[in-house]
């Protein structure tokens, strides 16, 4: 990746307002509308935006300075990342936007133009949670829900209008450019400040009979199903962006995105710690010093499990790669199942009898030291099952 510095052609010294003319100098050179044809200003335009946008921000232009493009990444992503080049627009609307450099430039023109002029507005972004259980997320797992939004109206395609596209006219207001302009004279020149035609928003024209399925919108309440693809090893808090998923514009608008973001459901038998899970194991006082055999549940049935004699409180056993694995493959984890020996609260006359002639016996005396230096090395053991 290069240098930030070097892609502005500014000094590692430069002031605020020297980096900002250096970038719009950049913006207008590279700009898409002035190079149509040239795949490689395009790549430079989204080049310098990428740069100004980290040097334009104190903060960021120090831990830059500092760590160098380490520095200003994101968890994981590359840099600041303008996928989209529409993105670049919205994110500096103090150097694009109304009456800006590209007025003077372009002749009025407006910065966006790129292509037809949006028809509708856009749908908004959805979020919606996805609960997983533990096994789920072990497994990796195909969800189908159901969302509840805006779809769009099949009754006119989406336009809002009776006849579909015959059912408009040209908006009466703007004649048609969807546009009202403004012009000022002072004594530093002519201004000029256009808005949006608040008769068509923006569209250039007006419906002539509404569609009635959906009172001209364009789109209407409804559900969707839709699949989801969760990969094994997903955390809690991870999201996933459906791009066009979200709801419907408005009279053929774009579609939001919708974010689906993973939540992890409580599990009755685990706890989860990193890749481990946890399960507690409650054995009788005589199943401890004797030694059993136990049933324990996994995220994949149930397994046996041998229980030495002895066994104290506070053991751990690791049973191996029973636990969750790592999002991308590698690691998985374990299951852990700690030991907790159960004291009777109530008893029997005769257990009672039983548990008096074994108070003083001197086997039953505790030895912690003894424990404590074992166990130093033998917290944790591993079993196979
Ligand atoms: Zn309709
Ligand atoms: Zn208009």
């Amino acid at each position: 990746m290069r240098d930030y510095y070097e892609i502005l052609g500014v000094e590692r010294t430069a002031t605020a307002e020297e980096i900002k003319r250096a970038y719009r100098k950049l913006a207008l050179k590279y700009h898409p509308d002035r190079n149509p044809d040239d795949p490689t200003a395009e790549e430079r335009f989204k080049e310098a935006a990428e740069a100004y946008e980290v040097l334009s921000n104190p903060e960021k232009r120090q831990r830059y300075d500092r760590f160098g493009h380490a520095g200003v990444r994101g968890n994981g992503n590359a840099g600041p990342g303008f996928q989209d080049i529409n993105d670049i627009f919205s994110a500096f609307s103090d150097i694009f936007g109304g009456g800006s450099i590209f007025e003077e430039v372009f002749g009025g023109g407006r910065a966006r133009g790129r292509g037809p002029r949006p028809r509708g507005r856009p749908g908004s972004d959805l979020r919606i949670k996805l609960p997983l259980t533990y096994e789920e997320i072990a497994e990796g797992v195909e969800k189908k829900i159901k969302v509840r939004k805006y779809v769009v109206c099949e009754a006119c395609a989406g336009t809002g209008a009776e006849g579909r596209e015959q059912g408009y006219v040209v908006c009466p207001t703007c004649g048609g450019t969807g546009e009202i302009r403004h012009v000022t004279r002072s004594v530093f020149g002519q201004f000029v400040n256009v808005q949006p035609c608040p008769a068509c928003q923006g569209e250039g024209r007006v419906v002539r009979h509404r569609c009635a399925a959906c009172g001209g919108e364009g789109r209407r309440k409804g559900e969707e199903t839709i699949t989801i693809n969760v990969p094994p090893g997903v955390l809690e808090g991870h999201y996933l962006t459906l791009r066009g998923a979200g709801n419907a514009g408005v009279r053929g608008g774009p579609a939001g995105d919708l974010r689906v973001e993973i939540e992890e459901l409580p599990h009755e038998h685990f706890t989860r710690e990193g890749l481990d899970i946890y399960y507690e194991l409650y054995l009788s006082f005589p199943d401890a010093v004797l030694g059993t055999e136990v049933e324990v549940p996994t995220l994949k049935g149930r397994a046996r499990l041998q229980i030495d004699p002895g066994v104290q409180s506070g053991k751990i056993l690791r049973m191996r790669e029973r636990g969750l694995p790592e999002l991308h493959g590698g690691r998985v984890g374990d299951q852990m199942v700690r030991i907790h020996v159960w004291t009777p609260t109530s008893l029997t006359d005769e257990e009672r009898q039983l548990l008096e002639q074994l108070r003083h016996s001197p086997s039953f005396a505790p030895q912690p030291e003894r424990q404590e230096r074992r166990s130093f090395f033998s917290k944790f053991k591993d079993v196979f099952t």
